[in-house]
């Protein structure tokens, strides 16, 4: 039947477009292993936090904090003029995103197969803190002298039909982890190996490690070797990941001299940005950020966060805590000022959409590259970058002070 094809799409796929909305479901585990060829991404590992029972219990706190809260406001307090403003913006998107989470709710062979998403794992295999910290390391003096080694198997196919007699050997190839891009150019994961840790690299992807200050030497040197598809994530300074302490926030202005339109292609980009929803930093992105880096608004997606029962993380009406964060998208014109090459690129790039997804580890957003590719225009591999990434994807490069976080083997399982 129709709907069984669909689902079965999803199976394979990890995205599940929904009936009569904007809509699509994402499961972040199968869209994630349609990146990688000899290894599995551990879902156990992907919904830590959920089965991480300490934070359990904070998110508990923070509900019943609100109760209380609400209990004793009596009157309600007059908004101020920056909180109408975020109100107004809320109220407006809040039909789509209700539409779709109704959609959701409606697709019950889907939501069967999403209540099992994180269930009979067993307990998380991955222990908190235990993993190493890559910030910390890349600010020692040792910094520069620490090596990467890379496990190339360049017999796996010769293997696959040679039979059990192919003698299976390993090039090994050792590279500065820190300020410099490292490059997995094959078709195949490979294994790495830094100090005491293990870290898979999916088939042709890069990354390069560093702090800020070396964002530079991205910077390409021919204008046509740029990049069509930016992603950033930035530390966006907020009070929660302050609270948290998960990694440096910094404040708005350093975002304001990054190389944005330095490493853009010469055919013009498209620019993701992640941003929450204080409604002091949505002005900043419109009136500073966006012209300094000379991004043209164009739509707004919506990533709607789902428990696995399907029921929204939190009420969507919570002021503080929404349950839905923000990907703005704008493009950065070629050089060509083609009119030809605008209107075919406008269109193509709807408003609200949304993307509903269970959410994984601390501020990990979900894999949303195969769904920007639909939309970026002239995508050649090798042309997309994501800025202040924890992980790796294949095809593109990952900068940021820790690009290897979720790569750690112990993420992954052997298929
Ligand atoms: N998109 C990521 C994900 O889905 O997991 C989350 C990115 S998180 C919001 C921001 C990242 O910026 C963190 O990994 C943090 O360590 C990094 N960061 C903070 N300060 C930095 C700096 N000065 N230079 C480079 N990266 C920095």
């Amino acid at each position: 039947s129709k709907t069984s094809d669909k689902l079965s799409e999803f199976l394979e796929s990890g995205v599940y477009r929904l009936e009569d909305s904007n809509a699509v479901f994402i499961d972040p585990v199968r869209v994630l292993n349609r990146s990688y060829t000899r290894f599995r991404v551990s879902p156990s590992a992907y919904y830590s936090r959920s089965f991480d029972s300490k934070h359990a219990g904070q998110e508990a706190r923070v509900s019943s904090n609100f109760r209380k809260r609400k209990r004793k406001e009596k009157k309600p307090q007059p908004l101020n003029d920056r909180e109408r403003a975020a109100d107004q913006r809320h109220q407006e998107v809040r039909p789509f995103l209700l539409k779709a989470h109704e959609s959701l709710v409606r697709a019950t062979e889907l939501l069967e197969v999403v209540s099992n998403l994180k269930g009979n794992l067993g307990p998380s295999t991955s222990s908190p803190g235990a993993e190493q910290s890559l910030v910390e390391l890349g600010r020692v003096w040792q910094a520069p002298l620490y090596e990467i080694t890379l496990n190339f198997h360049p017999n796996d196919n010769a293997r696959e039909d040679g039979g059990a007699l192919t003698i299976q050997y390993c090039e090994q190839r050792a590279f500065p982890v820190f300020n410099n891009l490292v490059v997995n150019e094959t078709s195949e994961d490979v294994e790495a190996e830094l100090l005491n840790s293990r870290y898979i690299l999916p088939p042709e992807s890069s990354f390069y490690m560093s702090d800020l200050g070396q964002i530079h030497n991205l910077i390409p040197a021919e204008t046509d070797c740029g990049f069509n598809l930016i992603v950033i994530d930035p530390p966006w300074e907020n009070g929660s990941a302050r609270q948290k302490q998960r990694y440096s926030t910094l404040p708005n202005r350093y975002f304001l001299s990054l190389p944005v339109k330095q490493i853009c292609h010469t055919d013009g980009a498209l620019v993701a940005l992640w941003v929450t929803n204080r409604e002091k930093l949505r002005g900043f992105v419109e009136k500073e950020l966006f012209p300094a880096w000379g991004v043209k608004y164009v739509a707004t997606f919506f990533w709607l966060k789902v428990k696995a029962d399907g029921s929204l993380i939190s009420d969507l009406d919570l002021f503080h805590h929404r349950p839905y964060e923000c990907l703005l998208l704008g493009l950065v014109h070629g050089k060509v000022t083609d009119s030809k090459q605008l209107s075919s690129t406008k269109p193509i790039l709807p408003d609200n959409q949304i993307m509903l997804s269970m959410p994984g580890d601390y501020s990990r957003k979900p894999p949303i590259a195969g769904l920007l590719h639909e939309y970026a225009p002239r995508l050649q591999r090798g042309r997309c970058i994501e800025l202040f990434a924890r992980e790796m994807t294949a095809g593109w490069i990952s900068w940021g002070n820790e690009p290897l976080h979720f790569q750690e083997s112990k993420n992954f399982m052997k298929t």
